[in-house]
């Protein structure tokens, strides 16, 4: 272990500078001027250290954290592909990067040019009439989504109609999401193999339905195959249909919500058009809607004139507004890269490639690990824990484990159905090579948890933090340095 592997966070030394400023420009001369009540009596409390303590301190932080830079990240539900360098340069362009958001519309051309060739693009791959990019993130979409469902019955008079569908197996967000728009959730039971119950489904559709809402392939990574007659029967009940569009990934370019009969969806940029999102963000969660919704959609949209200008409209029937001015333009620019850069043709190979990847690995390791849902997958499945239960050595033990051998662990305890759930998605982006490398090691950890399942139940044991109290890390994070010193 290096020195700097240690956890010392107290780097302070008293009376250490790393800057100092001069006396006569910026110290008590040029504070004499001001109020006293305004000055601070005592120093603050600042760690007290060198220049070259600081850039050590951060530089050191900044290689402990994991990405997909880094190394193999198979987090199941969340599409940790790689980002292309070339989405990062074209974003820091600083003839974008340098606008300001109330410049006028026609010093900012470019700008709404992107923004409305890529709501384009994505109506294009949805199937659906017209986009907004303006909400921030996957759940931010699902709120603006739920606004233009409940908004689009209320404004044909039909004000029962609150009650949202979702499935057991849905995202945590779907539920929430729904209860910040003002609606009321009821869950709908999946079937052993994961889809949709319709014979459940069936007596729930009454005419207080607002809508169901559904991500294909389901969060087990499977395609509902009764999705064209369930979109039929929550329209015959008054229904719209919303697309969680976290799972769009295996899809792209070969099947289309629009065509599945979705009214309403959102899009995770930083999921399926590579932006990097290990630390919370920024995101973008763009929502589309069918023909008879766009003018529901929210304020402002961008616009092209019949002379080809482009300009930002504010509607009349809109929901009203749902972000401060057009949504994060940094990943917005990343995605138009991305799209661009790979074209249609080959757009369409990021499915093939992120199903192939995750059936190679399902495939290659269900005779260690519990499969609870056979047959082919899409991008993503989910093994319930080791086969072998019997030496007590968990999923969250085996996820630990991994850390021990360089890899990120998959998502471990989502989806709810399984007791030991390990949701794995490796992406179109990984080689075989990297593919073969995970294989080995995870019919490793099987072995060593037949062999020698104290040692797993221990990991990690490479690194710098084991076991942390997830729970207080979570709800009483050490953030600042004055809450270090206590
Ligand atoms: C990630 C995810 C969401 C939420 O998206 P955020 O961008 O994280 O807010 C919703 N549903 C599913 C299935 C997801 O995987």
């Amino acid at each position: 272990m290096k020195y700097y592997d240690k956890l010392i966070f107290e780097l302070s030394r008293p009376g250490r500078k790393g800057y100092e400023l001069p006396e006569d420009k910026y110290g008590c001369d040029a504070l004499k001027d001001m109020p006293a009540d305004l000055l601070r009596k005592d120093t603050p409390e600042l760690p007290e250290v060198s220049e070259l303590d600081v850039v050590r301190h951060y530089t050191n932080l900044s290689s402990k954290n994991f990405g997909v830079d880094t190394g193999f990240y198979p987090l199941g539900s969340c599409t940790m592909k790689y980002n292309p360098k070339i989405n990062e340069e074209v974003a820091a362009m600083p003839e974008f990067a340098g606008l300001h958001p109330l410049q006028p519309a026609e010093s900012a051309q470019g700008a709404l040019e992107l923004y409305y060739n890529l709501q384009h693009a994505l109506a294009n791959i949805a199937g659906l009439a017209e986009f907004t990019l303006n909400p921030y993130a996957g759940a931010h979409g699902e709120l603006t989504g739920l606004m233009v469902m409940r908004q689009y019955h209320l404004s044909r008079g039909d004000e029962k109609r609150r009650k949202v569908i979702v499935p057991d197996s849905a995202h945590g967000t779907n539920p929430a999401s729904a209860m910040v728009a003002g609606l009321e959730v009821v869950e709908v039971k999946s079937k052993p193999n994961g889809s949709i119950d319709v014979e459940d489904l069936k007596p729930l559709l009454d005419d207080t339905v607002a809508g169901i809402m559904m991500t294909n392939p389901n969060t087990l990574g499977m395609f509902e195959t009764e999705i064209m007659e369930i979109a039929k029967l929550v329209h015959e009940a008054g229904g719209l249909l919303y697309y969680d569009g976290a799972n769009l990934n295996p899809m792209l370019g070969k099947v289309r919500p629009g065509d599945m009969g979705f009214d309403i969806m959102h899009i995770n940029l930083h999921k399926t058009f590579s932006t990097p999102h290990g630390g919370g963000g920024p995101g973008s969660g763009p929502v589309g809607v069918a023909a008879h919704l766009v003018d529901l959609l929210p304020n402002p949209r961008v616009k092209k004139g019949e002379d080809g200008k482009f300009y930002i409209e504010n509607g009349d029937k809109s929901l009203g507004s749902i972000s401060s001015f057009l949504g994060n333009f940094g990943v917005m620019m990343k995605a138009y890269a991305y799209i661009l850069s790979l074209g249609k043709e080959n757009l369409k190979n990021v499915g093939p490639m992120a199903t192939l990847n995750a059936n190679y690995i399902k495939e290659s390791l269900k005779d260690d690990y519990l499969l609870p849902i056979e047959g082919a997958c899409k991008h993503e499945f989910v093994f319930d824990g080791l086969k072998d239960k019997s030496t007590g050595v968990t999923t969250l033990n085996v996820a630990k484990r991994l850390l021990d051998y360089g890899f990120h662990a998959p998502t471990i305890y989502f989806p709810l159905l399984f007791h030991e759930s390990m949701m794995i998605e490796p992406t179109e982006t990984e080689s075989k090579e990297t593919l073969d490398e995970f294989i080995e090691v995870m019919h490793k950890v099987a072995k060593e948890a037949r062999e020698n399942p104290e040692m797993v139940k221990n990991a990690p044991h490479t690194t710098l933090i084991s076991h942390p109290d997830e729970t207080t890390a979570a709800k009483k994070p050490i953030l600042t340095y004055r809450q270090m010193k206590g």
